[in-house]
Order: C-alpha cells, then sequence, then structure tokens
C-alpha cells in the first residue's frame, strides 16, 4: 500500500469542452467565468493540475486534493475530476512533505524544491574527488535532456561548473542512481568511483566531552 504524502498522483491535461466539472475548474483557474472561451487556448486544451494522494483515490480516506493555482479541494470532488475519463495520468514522486521531486518532461529548468532536494542530497560536486559545495553547483542532467532525460531526482545531480563543462564537452560520462555510487568514465575508458553525499550521524562523532 501506498502511504499517504508518500507518493501522489496527477492528472495532467484534464479540460474537455463537454465536461462541466473541469470547465468549471479551468474557469476558477483562469479567473473568468468564460467557460466556453477557453476551450482552446492557442491552439491547445487548457490543463488542470490536480495532486491527490493514492490512498484518497482508493477510498482509503479523504486528505483533500490541492489544485494548482487555486489549493485545497474536498477529497470527493477530487475524486469526480480523477474519474475524467479525458485527463492524463502522470505518477509523480513526493518527499514526506509532499514537495515533488520528480517533474519528467514538463519542464527543463528544476523547480526550486528540486533544487533544494539535489544540495541537501548530494553536498558536493558529484565528480570523483571534488569537495566543492553543493550549492555553488549547478544541476546536471545526468541523462541530457535532449536525450529524452527527466527533470527528476533520479536524473538530476550537482556539478560545478569546472566538472559540468568537462562532462558535457570532453567526453566524460557517467552512470548510476545520483542517490548512490556514480560511475564516471573517462575518454580513455578508466572508470571512477564517486560515492554518495555523507551526513556524519551522532553515534560517528564519538562522545561529547
Ligand atoms: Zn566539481
Amino acid at each position: 500500500m501506498i502511504a499517504a504524502g508518500a507518493s501522489s498522483i496527477v492528472p495532467l491535461g484534464v479540460a474537455s469542452a463537454d465536461q462541466r466539472r473541469a470547465d468549471a475548474l479551468v474557469a476558477l483557474l483562469l479567473g473568468t467565468d468564460e467557460v466556453d472561451a477557453v476551450g482552446s487556448w492557442q491552439g491547445r486544451a487548457p490543463s488542470v493540475q490536480l495532486t491527490v494522494a493514492a490512498t484518497t483515490l482508493l477510498g482509503l480516506d479523504d486528505h483533500p486534493g490541492e489544485l494548482d493555482g487555486y489549493g485545497p479541494i474536498p477529497a470527493a470532488m477530487a475524486r469526480a475530476i480523477a474519474a475524467d475519463p479525458t485527463g492524463t495520468w502522470r505518477r509523480l514522486l513526493t518527499d514526506n512533505s509532499g514537495r515533488l521531486l520528480d517533474y519528467g518532461r514538463t519542464t527543463y529548468r528544476p523547480p526550486q524544491p528540486l533544487v533544494d532536494h539535489v544540495i541537501a542530497r548530494d553536498r558536493t560536486c558529484r565528480f570523483p574527488g571534488c569537495t566543492r559545495p553543493a550549492r555553488r553547483c549547478h544541476i546536471d542532467h545526468q541523462l541530457p535532456w535532449n536525450e529524452h532525460g527527466t527533470t527528476a531526482e533520479c536524473n538530476c545531480q550537482c556539478l560545478c561548473s569546472r566538472h559540468h563543462h568537462l562532462k558535457h564537452e570532453t567526453g566524460w560520462t557517467v552512470t548510476g542512481h545520483p542517490a548512490d555510487d556514480l560511475t564516471w568514465t573517462s575518454p580513455t575508458g578508466h572508470t571512477y568511483r564517486a560515492p554518495p553525499g555523507h551526513y556524519d550521524t551522532p553515534d560517528h562523532e564519538g562522545p561529547p566531552f
């Protein structure tokens, strides 16, 4: 079972001219009562983004849904929108605070919650031996965006400016989940391991005297 708050489901693109419920929500989002006028917007259907806990969708609890740009909505309404057959669904990963960590292909630039998470996770540049603080690094897409990489916790890593350029311009490659060991391969085929960011726990710091 998926714990409430640990995972959310977001339907994207819930919009159709003949779905009164979705249209009303679009009108709310756009601040207009002219529902008919937003049937398409610059040739694209407007989209409504709803975040709701999987457990609520399953009817196991009644946590409110979160309508992007509007706020909380009752669980029953969230379930009704979720039942809209014209909606496009994506399952998105959140941290325990409900902050989104996987934006898929919806945005190239990592949103701030993802940036904060990656910086806190990595602590330093993820090139072997580099100690440049993560907060002074770039957020790199391990699999490049133009090769269908995603803007997600599993594909974003901190690299300092020097090593970011090294990766993109000199033939170095890197594999591995950024929360775990990374394996870097040089242009000559040598491999190097880069361990994940590490936090000392009080047990590792010895007695307080
Ligand atoms: Zn570096």
